[in-house]
């Protein structure tokens, strides 16, 4: 404005100074005017384009003063008018790296060319803007530059979303390296990936480069079995366009094995259509470890190692879920809580982990083996439903049992009673199998232990013990119950020294019923304190009729069970019953079990005293089979040690028992206490019995149990058939002495 302000003035002066004419003045008048207008309407022109812009428009003078700024340029400067801005340098709104970029924008455009560059300058209000600015000179005719227009766009918003982006994205590539994730984009069908994250390094070991050259380069890391079903999961998502969650183990190139979850989620377009699936794949195998670690608590015998009780329901019930034939057999040792207390629980507990290697070392490799708990094992021998077969699995099992546990444990004998059950014929399902185990168990342990039974047998046995457990309150009442009597002998001169009262039910239906097939039922129910009452009675009974035909000292034997010597009645029971009969207390001898006298050491030792004390004898039943030490003969001093038949059975074949018992034999005449042999079969076992100086003798070969009447017949032709008289002995050195027990 300033310069064509000036022209005019020029122009002015030059016409006044030249002396025309009139005419020539008024020509130059007409002229001057339609110049100024001209200029004035070129002016606006400019003016108003300055002003029309959106940009900051500036004119500057070549050394950078503002000559003028556009009303919009000043309202973008937050200025209060253009006038504020005008006059001022250029230069000096910009500082730093921006100043030389203005400088050096300033320089080129006064060379002639145009020039632009971006930074950032405060406004008038001291915010910070972003400006791209152009600076295109204005030269005057001869070319010089006589101004510069400069044009700044104001691309602060743009800026600051950049800036705002790029931090974003930094902090998106940090977080993606430096965690154990890796984020993905793949196309719709995995074929390839848009984006897989800096993570990848970390997780699979490949780079993120490596996997868009060549997208199935993680896949080639997955381990064998683990692709099909990947893959399978992978074609699923695909085909169905659903969210999917996969884990897998893969083997990193630095020969690490880690497991994988990829989650994988679809992402559609407004149509629906899916146009890439994203997600997350991270390293879970911490988790998967601790995850192990849990199971093999909750599914593992702390002691033994072996499977649990969970851990065999779990494998049952998928067994049953697939249809597999399988056998489930319980092993249960004999009389184990017998040797827990004698032996310690220590050593009771190495034995159990032998006994979990025996097990393992005598079964298929393939078979479960599992400790329920206490001394209750469990097997399963899956695909496999013959009965042969598992009966002789189970038979080499309680062969093993006896040979390979004996050999490094003090205990005589570990034996063990195994019960079997089949999928699917005694059951569908594991519960069924299981009841159909243990009610087996039950059959396997009466039935004598040390043997096996399938479920069907034993559940009609138990079927058949409910039944007798019903009826044994009239049984009582009905006098169903009988004494049989088996003779005590000398064994040289075979002559009858006692009589062991063995109590038997005459069961309306079932006949004759063995005391193994209710003695436990009695035992449970607690009906064995009535039934014992009425043994000892209807016992002296006998015996005082014995003594009052002339036998007098003969001895009679009752059983008492473990159960009875709990109840302290017994005392009195017994008491009443020799008062009642008027027979002399030391005819009655009391055989208790090395169990009955371990369930409770203390009771049992107090009982005994007490029954000591009325005069009667105590006899050590079954000695042997219990896994006793020996201290408690010491405790206990019993008058008689009764070796178990099992010793017996064995006597003439097996030189290490006719050892044991010579040593039984020894040891209870020192300690003064006499010895009884049972099941005695045969004259080769009476005759080494004989040899080893055993006081007594009772078996089958003499005399079998039978009624009273029976049993004085029996004795005579015993005597008869031994060369012996048997009606003198009977009458005069068997029953009348009474030196049975010196
Ligand atoms: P126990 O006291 O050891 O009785 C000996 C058992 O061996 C009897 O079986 C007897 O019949 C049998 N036996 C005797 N000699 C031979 C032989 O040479 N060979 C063979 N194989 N066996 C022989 P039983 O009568 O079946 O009695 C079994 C068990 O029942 C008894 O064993 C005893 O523990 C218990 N018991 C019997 N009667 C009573 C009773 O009145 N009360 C109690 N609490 N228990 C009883
Ligand atoms: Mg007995
Ligand atoms: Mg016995």
């Amino acid at each position: 404005m300033h310069q064509a302000a000036s022209e005019a003035a020029t122009t002015l002066r030059l016409a006044l100074s030249t002396a025309a004419g009139v005419a020539g003045l008024a020509a130059v008048r007409r002229k001057l005017s339609s110049d100024y207008a001209q200029r004035r309407a070129a002016m606006a022109l400019a003016k108003g384009l300055l002003n029309t812009n959106r940009d900051c428009l500036k004119v500057l003078a070549t050394d950078g003063t503002m000559l003028r700024v556009s009303e919009h340029g000043a309202a973008l400067m937050e200025a209060e008018s253009p006038e504020q801005l005008a006059g001022a340098d250029w230069l000096s709104f910009w500082s730093g790296d921006d100043r030389t970029a203005a400088q050096n924008a300033l320089t080129g455009a006064l060379g002639g060319a145009s020039t632009s560059f971006t930074g950032s300058c405060a406004t008038t209000k001291g915010r910070t803007k972003w400006w791209n600015s152009t600076l295109t000179p204005v030269t005057a005719g001869d070319g010089t530059v006589v101004a510069l227009l400069c044009a700044s766009e104001d691309v602060t918003q743009q800026c600051e979303l950049l800036k705002r982006l790029r931090e974003r994205d930094e902090l998106m590539h940090e977080m993606e390296s430096h965690v154990r994730l890796v984020f993905y984009s793949y196309s719709s069908h995995f074929e390839h990936f848009h984006h897989v994250s800096a993570g990848v390094e970390r997780v699979f070991g490949i780079t993120s480069q490596a996997l868009r050259s060549k997208p199935s380069a993680w896949l080639d890391l997955v381990l064998p079995e683990d692709v099909e079903p990947l893959l399978a999961e992978m074609r699923r998502i695909a085909s169905e366009a659903a969210e999917g969650r996969f884990e897998y183990r893969i083997r990193r190139p630095d020969g690490c094995l880690r497991w994988i979850r990829s989650t994988a989620y679809p992402v559609r377009d407004e149509s629906g259509n899916v146009v890439r699936i994203v997600g997350v794949s991270e390293d879970i195998t911490l988790e998967q470890e601790r995850l192990a670690a849990l199971d093999r608590l909750a599914y593992t015998d702390g002691l033994t190692g072996l499977a649990n009780r969970s851990a065999l329901v779990r494998r049952m019930k998928a067994l049953c879920r697939q249809n597999v034939a399988f056998g489930l057999m319980f092993i249960d040792l004999d009389r184990f809580k017998v040797l827990n207390d004698t032996l310690g629980h220590t050593a009771a507990d190495r034995l159990l982990k032998d006994i979990a290697k025996v097990i393992q070392g005598a079964l298929p490799p393939d078979a479960c083996v599992a400790r329920l708990g206490g001394d209750e094992f469990a097997v399963i021998v899956s695909g496999e439903s013959d009965k042969a077969t598992l009966a002789t699995l189970a038979q080499s099992l309680l062969n093993v049992f006896s040979g390979d546990v004996r050999k490094d444990h003090a205990a005589p004998f570990v034996t063990a009673s195994i019960s079997i059950s089949l999928y699917p014929e005694h059951g569908r399902d594991h519960e069924v199998l299981l009841t159909s185990a243990d009610i087996a168990m039950y059959a396997a342990k009466k039935g004598g232990r040390n043997g096996f039974r399938f479920a069907d047998q034993a559940s009609s046995d138990v079927l058949g013990d409910f039944e007798l457990e019903r009826s044994l309150p009239a049984a009582l009442a009905s006098q169903q119950f009988v004494l049989h009597f088996q003779g005590i002998h000398e064994p040289g001169s075979l002559a009858v020294k006692g009589v062991e009262a063995l109590v038997r039910w005459n069961h309306p239906t079932r006949g004759m019923v063995g005391p193994c097939s209710f003695i436990p039922i009695l035992e449970e129910s607690g009906f064995i304190v009535e039934v014992g009452a009425w043994v000892m009675d209807a016992a002296l009974a006998q015996l005082a009729i014995w003594h009052s035909a002339g036998r007098k000292g003969l001895c009679m034997s009752v059983n008492v069970s473990a159960r009875q010597l709990r109840d302290d009645a017994i005392v009195a029971i017994v008491d009443e019953a020799l008062r009642r009969h008027k027979v002399p207390p030391r005819c009655l001898e009391i055989e208790l079990t090395e169990s009955a006298l371990m369930e409770n050491p203390s009771l049992a030792q107090a009982t005994l005293m007490a029954l000591k004390r009325l005069g009667v004898r105590i006899a050590i039943d079954d000695f042997g089979t219990g896994y006793s030490s020996l201290r408690y003969l010491a405790d206990f001093s019993p008058d008689t040690v009764k070796i178990d038949r099992s010793f017996t059975a064995r006597l003439g074949h097996d030189a290490a028992t006719a050892s044991i018992v010579r040593g039984i034999i020894q040891m209870s005449h020192e300690l003064g206490m006499q010895v009884t042999a049972e099941g005695v079969e045969t004259e080769k076992q009476l005759q080494t019995l004989r040899d080893a100086r055993c006081d007594h003798v009772q078996g089958y070969f003499l005399t079998k149990p039978m009624n009273a009447d029976h049993l004085v017949e029996a004795c005579r032709s015993v005597m008869k058939q031994h060369g012996q008289n048997g009606e003198s002995l009977l009458a005069e050195n068997g029953c009348g002495s009474g030196d049975y027990h010196k």
